[in-house]
């Protein structure tokens, strides 16, 4: 029997109890003490069944979030997922509607050209997070962006390009 009710979205991070910004140092924290609560030589007797299919997850989840490339692909996922709910959700409060123009273009990729392919564009929000959102998410219709740090989102305006008339 357990109290947890099943989470059918629950992050990779909820798995190890981490934030999203946890540093890899946290991360491995946060599995390593995972581990030893829920590896299957610690169980007591008569321990919960209800523990048993935590290992294999949090194996998985520190797996995924302890290789810088890995990580930052499922942090993708996570936000497309992000993205997804936000544009199904109908009680999204849009606090502001900013011009792609005040975003800061921020270098994702040291490589040229896939610096082209993940053109990304970061505004400071006044809780001293940020906006992020990658030139592709635009262009796929993903204009809304939640900030990094607390919950306000914004529509990004997506001009036209250079050259056309304002
Ligand atoms: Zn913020």
């Amino acid at each position: 029997m357990t109290s947890r009710r099943p989470v059918p979205d629950e992050s990779l991070y909820d798995v190890l109890g981490v934030a999203a910004r946890a540093s890899p140092a946290e991360i491995r924290a946060a599995y390593l003490s995972a581990a030893r609560r829920h590896h299957p030589d610690k169980q007591q007797p008569g321990a919960s069944p209800a523990l048993d299919g935590h290992m294999p997850r949090i194996t998985h989840a520190y797996g995924v979030l302890s290789v810088p490339s890995a990580r930052a692909e499922y942090d993708a996922t996570l936000k497309r997922r992000e993205q997804a709910a936000l544009a199904a959700s109908t009680s999204v409060r849009i606090s502001a509607e900013v011009d792609i123009d005040a975003f800061e273009l921020v270098a994702s990729a040291d490589d040229v050209q896939e610096q082209a392919a993940q053109l990304r564009f970061k505004l400071d929000c006044r809780c001293g997070s940020a906006y992020v959102v990658e030139l592709r998410e635009l262009e796929a219709g993903h204009d809304l962006v939640g900030c990094s740090g607390c919950s306000l989102v914004i529509r990004v305006l997506l001009d036209a390009p250079d050259g056309a008339e304002t």
